[in-house]
């Protein structure tokens, strides 16, 4: 099953990506994971994408595509993936059509405005292998070191308050117009983000049919 995950950034897209890949065993690919991991081994891309990421801005279409392109083209891609903030955009979205890729479901987790900038306060990622954590709702066994690799949980610069709230301009003005292109494409799934991570999961693996 080839799946998207839709919402705003915070909405918990990552990780209801981690429980769907747990049901369906099909890898996530996330374009902001790829995107800081080329800036940590400081390749070119990774620099240019640098400065938009900072600013809670798009990198730009190009870019992302580009990435997306050379790993739906990787042979873990074969059974199915879940795209988690891929597409953003409208001619993202296109390009992914133009390329041929079938899209199953499309599934978008509805958060309001208000909780976003809460949660992402709370987001707390690892240092060195990027897996994301809560200091609320996905606490780590122990505070402040990840549960996989034992880096550090440290907070993501774009998750500061002054850029989450350009970053949620962007998603309604750039991201939110994809759920009419879905909703077109009679692929729209609308899952309400609940408190508990394992209620929004049931919903969506509701959707999913699994
Ligand atoms: P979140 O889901 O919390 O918003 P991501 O890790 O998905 O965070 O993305 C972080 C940043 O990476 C975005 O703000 C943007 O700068 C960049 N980025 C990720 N995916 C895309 C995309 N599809 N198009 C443009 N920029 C992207
Ligand atoms: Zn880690």
């Amino acid at each position: 099953m080839n799946i998207i995950l839709l919402g705003a950034p915070g909405a918990g897209k990552g990780t209801q990506a981690e429980k769907i890949c747990e049901y369906l065993n099909i890898p996530t690919i996330s374009t902001g994971n790829i995107i800081r991991a080329a800036l940590k081994s400081g390749t070119e891309m990774g620099l240019k994408a640098k400065s938009f990421m900072d600013a809670g801005k798009l990198v730009p279409d190009d870019v992302v595509i580009g990435i997306i392109k050379e790993r739906l083209a990787e042979n873990d891609c074969q059974n199915g993936f879940i795209l988690d903030g891929f597409p953003r955009t409208i001619p993202q979205a296109e390009a992914l059509d133009a390329m041929g890729v079938q899209i199953d479901k499309v599934i978008d987790i509805e958060v309001p405005d208000e909780n976003i900038v809460a949660r992402m306060s709370g987001r707390r990622v690892c240092e060195k292998c990027g897996a994301s954590y809560h200091l609320e709702y996905k606490k780590p066994s122990k505070d402040g070191v990840c549960d996989l690799c034992t880096g550090a949980l440290v907070q993501r610069k774009d998750d500061h308050p002054d850029t989450v709230l350009s970053r949620l301009k962007v998603y309604h003005e750039e991201t939110e117009p994809l759920k009419d292109y879905y909703q077109k494409q009679g692929k729209l799934a609308i899952v309400e983000g609940q408190e508990e991570i394992a209620d929004t999961t049931a919903l969506v693996l509701k959707e999913l049919e699994v």
